[in-house]
């Protein structure tokens, strides 16, 4: 708890910081908000009636993760039956993992209690003292640039495929694992559930068997160069989800959700790092080498090293170290 405490302080300290940054949705006044707190309760059927009044919220509340709905609705602080659905945004979200063999590669388990830790698969309890072990997701370059690429191939479906101009759609790096898309078309927008199905099916080429196709249709065939993209169907069809809002802290990382303006040479363990520089003392209990700002942290192990916040809050909210002292005053 006492650290979480200590996380949520670099936490107030960005959103104080940069609020005035921090850009409310369209129609700000017809969408549902929801976060969770640090205490881990989760809130829904918030509105604000402007991006003041939302970036207020931000600045007093200190929220673990905030959502917005990618719906518009007649009103948004009703019960989910009768809030008056009038359309959503279209998403899509890329998760690392369904995209990279690489990630299972780096990914480790770690105890909770002893934090003995190892290669995947994990084991049921840990082996050292029988308590619980949590599996860690360990991002590379290597990854990060598939996922990358997972999103440049998303982006020449809808474009060329679908027909979307890049102007109608919006990227941006999830804050922890992935890329989040945002298609803003007024036609699609008013699309429901059964449409939004067809249209992952297509991207995903579900039903699509590539071995037997590969066999029986001539190399001039019909999509044949096509890359099948891994999108979460879930999140693309859930016209009623609430979404992590750009420019917020991911709860898992402490990087932000940030918008990306050019995918080939966005770096997201740059661009998405906006906690203090400032060093901070931690007990890294295990940490894998990682790049943040070009530069190298770790692998560090059982030792109390001082660095940037940035890397302290990535270790400690992946459960890899704990600050040294009581900094949440
Ligand atoms: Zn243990």
């Amino acid at each position: 708890m006492e650290q979480l405490q200590t996380v949520k302080k670099f936490f107030r300290w960005y959103y104080f910081n940069n609020s005035e940054k921090i850009k409310a949705p369209e129609s700000t006044e017809s969408r549902e908000f929801g976060y969770r707190d640090f205490n881990g309760n989760m809130v829904r059927h918030l509105s604000f009636k402007s991006e003041g009044e939302y970036r207020a919220f931000l600045v007093k509340t200190v929220p673990k993760s905030v959502y917005y709905s990618v719906a518009f609705y007649i009103d948004p602080t009703a019960p989910m039956e009768s809030k008056g659905w009038i359309k959503a945004d279209l998403v899509f979200d890329i998760d690392i993992k369904d995209v990279s063999e690489k990630i299972k590669e780096n990914s480790f388990w770690i105890c909770k209690k002893c934090h003995s830790f190892g290669r995947l698969p994990a084991p049921k309890v840990c082996p050292n003292c029988g308590s619980e072990v949590e599996e860690v997701e360990w991002v590379c370059d290597e990854c990060l640039n598939e996922v990358k690429g997972a999103a440049l191939d998303l982006l020449n479906i809808l474009t060329e495929d679908f027909g979307l101009s890049k102007k109608e759609i919006s990227i941006y790096f999830s804050g922890n694992n992935g890329y989040h898309f945002y298609v803003y078309n007024e036609e699609m927008r008013k699309m429901g559930q059964q449409e939004r199905m067809e249209i992952v099916d297509y991207i995903t080429m579900k039903g699509f068997d590539s071995s037997v196709y590969s066999k029986n249709i001539p190399e001039n065939g019909f999509m044949i160069n096509r890359k099948r993209v891994p999108v979460d169907p879930n999140v693309t069809v859930d016209i009623k989800r609430v979404f992590r809002a750009p420019d917020s802290l991911h709860d898992e990382s402490g990087l932000a959700k940030k918008e990306v303006d050019s995918l080939e040479s966005f770096d997201p363990l740059d661009k998405a790092v906006v906690l203090p520089e400032e060093p901070v003392e931690v007990l890294m209990y295990y940490m894998p080498s990682i790049r943040f700002k070009g530069e190298t942290f770790g692998p560090y192990k059982q030792e109390k090293v001082k660095v940037p916040a940035y890397v302290a809050v990535y270790a400690v909210l992946k459960g890899l170290a704990e600050f040294t002292e009581n900094r949440s005053g």
